[in-house]
Order: C-alpha cells, then sequence, then structure tokens
C-alpha cells in the first residue's frame, strides 16, 4: 500500500475505495447481451469494479441498430442514476469505468466511444503503444479523433476494418476478420469489449491483444445471457456463472441464447499483468492464475520459506491494510506466529487535499492509518506490504510504528522490487521516482531498509512469481522484460502525457 500520491492529493482510492498502491487499474468495463434490458444489470455490476476507475463512468446500449449513450466524470452510482439509466434502451450494451492514464481524464475522455457506420459501441482497458501512428492512419484515411481517450482510435480502425468488408449486415467472418487486422494494426495492451449488429442480430463482442496483457472475462447465464468483463466480480454480482477468460490474441462473439464463437485471431505468448493477482483486482474475482485471493495466500506462503533462511526472529506478522491481508495471514501460518491487525484504517477520510510540510503530511497519515500500541511495543514486527514503488509511504509508516518501540521492525514484500515503468495501462511512476530502480541490485535490501528505517527488507523473486501464478506472466515492471516493444519515443510520450507535469508527486529524497 503506497500513500504516498495519495498523500499528495494526488490518487484516486484503491481497490477498497482509499489511496493506496502502486497506481490505478485504470478502467474497467462490462458488456452484456441478454433477452431483456440490460441497462439496471449494467449498473449493478459496473458498481462490482467501481475500484478500478473513479474519474468517469458512461455506458451504451444498442436497440434496434440504434444506440443511446451517457457518460460523465463521477462514479458509477452518481453518473448512472436510475432516471438515466430507464433511458437506455436495449437488450445488449457495455459499461465503463475511467481512470485516466493516457490525456487528460477530461469529459470527452469518458468511455463508451461509438460510431454511426457501423453502428456500434466500444470501451477498452489498457493503453496503445502507437497512438501517433494510429493517429496519422487514420487522418491519412480523413478520420479525425475528437478525444485523447486510446479507446477512440481502437474503435475507429475496428469501423474502417468491418466498413471495408461489409457496408451493411456484417456477417461473424467480417468481424472476425476486422479484429484480425485490429490486432494488427492497434500495438499495446489492451482488452476491449463492444456491441454493434453481426448476421443481423445484437452482439457482444469481447478481444485482447495477442499477449492478453490486460484482463477479460466471459460467461452465461442460465437463461442465455452472456456478459463480459475485465474481473468476474462484475458476473458474480448478476448471478453468471464464469465461462473463462478471452484467451489472448483471441475475439469472442456473444449472443443471447446461444453459444460462444471464440476465434482466435493473433495469439502470441501470454502475458497476464500480474499485478492484477498482486494489488489491483478485488480478492474475490478471478484471474488467469486464480483465485486473486488464493494468490495472495500462496505469494505470503513463498514469504514465509524466504523469511525462514534469513533465521530472524519474529513475534507478530502485521499486514499494511488491506490488499495485503491474505499474504500476511498464510506467512504468519506458516510462521506459526500470529498475524494481528496493527493498524486502523480510517474509512471515510477521503481525497486530502495538497500537503504542505511533513508534519501535516504525517497528520494525514495517521488520520487515515492509526496503529495499535499494544500490537507493536517491544516485540519482533515483520510489516507486510504487496510492493514498494516509491517508497515514501512506507518510509512513513515505518518512522510511525517506530515511535511505538517495536523490539525489532522487518518489512517483508510478496513480490519483486518495482524498477521499471509500466508502459501497458497501469499508472506506474517514471524510473527515476521508483526507489529501487534507484539503488544498485547487489546490496538493495539493505539499502532500501536503511532508507526506510526498518531492520530489514525482504522481497520475493521473479522464480517466485513464476512458481505461485505459473508461467505466461507479465513481470516487466520487475524484471524490464517488456512483452509489446516500445520506441524511445513512445516510452517518453506515455511517460509524460499520462500524467501531467503539475499532478506529479515530488521524488523522495536520497
Ligand atoms: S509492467 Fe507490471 S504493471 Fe505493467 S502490465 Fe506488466 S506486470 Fe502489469
Amino acid at each position: 500500500m503506497e500513500f504516498d500520491r495519495a498523500a499528495e492529493g494526488i490518487a484516486p482510492p484503491g481497490p477498497d475505495g482509499y489511496p493506496e498502491g502502486p497506481g490505478c487499474p485504470l478502467c474497467g468495463f462490462v458488456g452484456m447481451v441478454a433477452t431483456e434490458p440490460v441497462a439496471p444489470a449494467l449498473a449493478i455490476a459496473l458498481c462490482a469494479i467501481q475500484h478500478r476507475g473513479q474519474d468517469a463512468a458512461g455506458m451504451a446500449t444498442f436497440d434496434d441498430g440504434a444506440v443511446s449513450l451517457h457518460k460523465d466524470l463521477g462514479l458509477v452510482a452518481q453518473v448512472l442514476r436510475r432516471e438515466i439509466t430507464a433511458t437506455l434502451p436495449g437488450r445488449a450494451g457495455i459499461a465503463h469505468v475511467r481512470y485516466p492514464t493516457v490525456g487528460g481524464g477530461a469529459r470527452q475522455d469518458a468511455q463508451p466511444f461509438t460510431t454511426r457506420r457501423p453502428s456500434m459501441a466500444l470501451a477498452h482497458n489498457g493503453n496503445l503503444t502507437n497512438l501517433a501512428e494510429l493517429d496519422q492512419g487514420l487522418r491519412d484515411r480523413g478520420i479525425r479523433l475528437t478525444s485523447q481517450c486510446d479507446a477512440e482510435p481502437i474503435l475507429c480502425v475496428l469501423a474502417d476494418e468491418v466498413m471495408m468488408r461489409a457496408v451493411v449486415r456484417p456477417t461473424t467472418e467480417d468481424v472476425v476478420e476486422s479484429v484480425r487486422a485490429v490486432l494488427g494494426r492497434v500495438r499495446g495492451a489492451y482488452s476491449v469489449v463492444a456491441v454493434m449488429e453481426v448476421d443481423g442480430q445484437e452482439t457482444l463482442v469481447a478481444f485482447r491483444d495477442s499477449h492478453g496483457i490486460r484482463p477479460c472475462c466471459y460467461g452465461q447465464r442460465a437463461d442465455g445471457a452472456w456478459m463480459a468483463a475485465s474481473e468476474s466480480v462484475a458476473l458474480d454480482v448478476m448471478d453468471v456463472p464464469l465461462t473463462g477468460h478471452v484467451p489472448p490474441g483471441h475475439v469472442v462473439l456473444m449472443r443471447a441464447g446461444e453459444e460462444a464463437v471464440v476465434r482466435s485471431v493473433a495469439p502470441a505468448e501470454p502475458r497476464h499483468c500480474i499485478f492484477e493477482d498482486i494489488y489491483f483486482a478485488r480478492p474475490d474475482s478471478r484471474m488467469e492464475p486464480g483465485r486473486v485471493l488464493d494468490v495472495r495466500a500462496r505469494l505470503g506462503v513463498r514469504l514465509a520459506a524466504v523469511w525462514k533462511r534469513s533465521g530472524r526472529a519474529v513475534d507478530v506478522v502485521v499486514a499494511v491494510p488491506d490488499t495485503s491481508r491474505p499474504a500476511a495471514d498464510a506467512m504468519a501460518r506458516e510462521l506459526g506466529v500470529r498475524s494481528e491487525e496493527g493498524f486502523i484504517k480510517n474509512r471515510y477520510t477521503g481525497r486530502t487535499f495538497i500537503m504542505p510540510d511533513q508534519a501535516t503530511r504525517e497528520a494525514a497519515l495517521r488520520l487515515k492509518l492509526n496503529p495499535i500500541d499494544e500490537v507493536f511495543r517491544g516485540r519482533d514486527v515483520v510489516l507486510v506490504d504487496d510492493s514498494i514503488v516509491r517508497g515514501t509511504t512506507m518510509r512513513r509508516i515505518a518512522g510511525m510504528v517506530r515511535r511505538h518501540e517495536p523490539k525489532s521492525l522487518h518489512v517483508a514484500i510478496y513480490s519483486p522490487p518495482v524498477r521499471h515503468p509500466c508502459f501497458y495501462g497501469i499508472d506506474m511512476p517514471s524510473a527515476d521516482e521508483l526507489v529501487a530502480g534507484r539503488l544498485p541490485v547487489a546490496d538493495l535490501e539493505t539499502r532500501l531498509a536503511s532508507q526506510l528505517g526498518a531492520d530489514s527488507v525482504t522481497f520475493l523473486t521473479g522464480e517466485d512469481l513464476t512458481e505461485v501464478a505459473g508461467k505466461g506472466l507479465c513481470s516487466a515492471c520487475f524484471d524490464g522484460r517488456y512483452a509489446v516493444s516500445l520506441t524511445v519515443e513512445e516510452r517518453n510520450w506515455i511517460l509524460s502525457d499520462r500524467r501531467p507535469e503539475t499532478t506529479r508527486a515530488p521524488a523522495p529524497p536520497g
């Protein structure tokens, strides 16, 4: 849990409604096709993934060939009120929550986006790496983008490809070949959901980039309704059993009451974002490696094994709330010690304003997270957290705990050191702001412990992640091995544009 951006008044709430984490999971979507109006169900399902974006929400429904759209800045409950969803007719639709990592987060950047030819609505989750190239290609064909949101170029390219194949009544083959062309033209990490008419029927279309970096799952209810979503919890709330995850480089076409059409278009080596399991996704969601809760617990077991090898004493394991609790509990179980609640979190602070000085920042942290003296005093304490990004928050937490005079204070992280930025849709700092990226690998743990004010820092390794979550992971922010290559210009553009300079948190000293 990283509080530094939150303490500076920058970060939106984390998965449980609180500012935390290495950044934000930047967007989530749901889509549904049924035999009854879908707007009410889409609004409920979207609430289940509100943690993926709080800046804007939107919904588009498809009825008799026409798209109805409503989107605005704000939370789902504010934007998609009942009187609004009542004006969105149709038995097929999509909905989206947005956290802007590209563009300034203006109203026109909210999703979904729509076209008239063909009549279609589309939403996505991810980051495109060749947006400038796509923009130029679309301009050459007389198509002008109206927003900074990279869902729009995906929609324009898809619409362009569909219209090149079928001016009226696109078929399944037309759409499959159009998505194949999209995956050839659009580079980056993206999962997409769209509604349109295919073979004369309302159809929900879902596809993922060739590596399947960003998540997308789908399922069918007993009454024949299909749903697709960024996280399986959106299906759970509507009682839709999970069929599976859209495979990398595949497209799935769904129509109410029919079998889904699953077609391979441009598959490559799977590289699912492991940070979804470590931090971003809700613990009750299921991603490719399994139930997120279980994955975090298994990472805690690995952490216990690493800790045992250190031979250090431990009296109590304390989770930095809330993401790390499954890992902390599992680690404590393995070590035969108690996992205790060491911090009480204030759930009503909301966003904070920019804190002018250190004392005020300390007070803001204390307001959000109050330590329990008896848990720490005179004991050998291990604090468990999901990741260390800038290190600012953990330094403040360690300083706060030190005032309660533990016998020793250790930090255990159930992921490897974050040493590289993410270009695939997770709002992480640039390399020079990553505390582990600035330290030599050889004595990283020792020097970081000293910077944080802890007696030791323990990380997992990339091998630990593979042992727990299997192969086929993207872990580029740990190891720098990017599945989708980028030019220097593309890297710089993503790093500079996705967070305007004025809102950047200052890099921690040292
Ligand atoms: S670089 Fe890290 S955060 Fe980004 S997609 Fe890969 S694993 Fe996820």
